[in-house]
């Protein structure tokens, strides 16, 4: 096993942390992983978290729904209703952030092709990467999009994309900083950018604090924050042209929490609590379970939050 370290903060370039929770991987393998805060820019993190050689075992169970179809368990169903919900609420946003003639449009960490699939149905051309390959190979076979390996990244031409996706996959890649300048050279001046992450600051992660379930240790090195997702993006080039709450995610994030602490009334705990966290969240989106950011390049950007 290789561990990776953080001395220093990827967003400010500081090189004091501390611990700020211990949390365990209640998904694949009961592990513990601690997750550190820099002590300058408050930027949370996986500290010492499986490297990309060595992390696949930690992805390795047969239901990791986002690589997955099946519709087995309330949770799952529900998964997949607000999935579905949620890839028709993405496809209208990006329409809205673009112009009129469709361009490219790229999705990094695709899973199995169902938001390219919906994009080439409204006529996009769509291209994904996927570092998965059953994944890759499913998307390929069930709806006929192009995906690729992540060493495609940096083989694509420059300025190749009117528009770039990692709908819940920023959080899994270890270089963050590295993926942000790829991405940056890779779409078109006027392009759009639109990253969902799960919001480390939102109402259902102060509630449930170290067992939050969009912790996801060690599969999440990165746990984000409007505050923190502004620095690191202004870092790359990038702003911020506006944020859209995924206040939805805390009922599905609630129901997987309550179920990790063995709770038989998951369904129904995970719903009362879910419901409470989209209440307060629908009075202020930078407490929403999880977030939108919708990038275009600093030079460009036309500030609309
Ligand atoms: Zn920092």
């Amino acid at each position: 096993m290789e561990y990776i370290h953080i001395d220093t903060c990827p967003v400010c370039g500081h090189n004091h942390s501390e611990l700020a929770n211990t949390c365990i991987d209640y998904y694949a393998t009961g592990e513990k992983f601690e997750i550190f805060r820099c002590a300058n820019c408050g930027f949370l993190f996986t500290q010492d978290f499986p490297s990309e050689n060595s992390i696949g075992r930690y992805y390795d169970t047969k239901d990791y729904i986002s690589h997955s179809d099946t519709n087995k368990g309330i949770v799952n169903k529900l998964y997949h209703m607000v999935r579905n919900h949620m890839m028709k609420k993405k496809a209208d946003i990006v329409r809205t952030h673009t112009h009129s003639s469709a361009p490219w449009l790229l999705d990094i960490g695709c899973g199995i092709g169902v938001f390219l699939s919906e994009m080439a149905k409204r006529g996009w051309s769509v291209k994904g990467i996927e570092k998965n390959k059953e994944a890759r190979e499913f998307a390929h076979r069930n709806f006929g999009v192009a995906v690729n390996g992540p060493e495609m990244l940096d083989k694509f031409e420059e300025s190749s994309f009117g528009v770039i996706t990692l709908w819940h996959s920023l959080e899994h890649l270890e270089k963050l900083n590295e993926t942000l300048k790829s991405i940056h050279k890779l779409l078109v001046e006027n392009g759009t950018v639109f990253i969902a992450v799960p919001n480390a600051a939102s109402e259902d992660a102060a509630h449930y604090k170290e067992m939050w379930a969009a912790y996801d240790v060690p599969r999440h090195l990165w746990h984000f924050t409007p505050d923190t997702m502004r620095l690191l993006v202004e870092k790359n080039g990038f702003g911020i042209e506006k944020i859209y709450p995924m206040p939805f995610d805390a009922f599905y994030v609630s129901m997987l929490t309550e179920k990790y602490k063995n709770n038989k009334l998951h369904f129904l705990s995970g719903a009362i609590t879910g419901l409470k966290c989209f209440f307060k969240a629908s009075k202020n989106p930078g407490k929403s379970s999880s977030v939108i950011y919708v990038l275009k390049k600093a030079e460009t950007v036309n500030f609309r939050v």
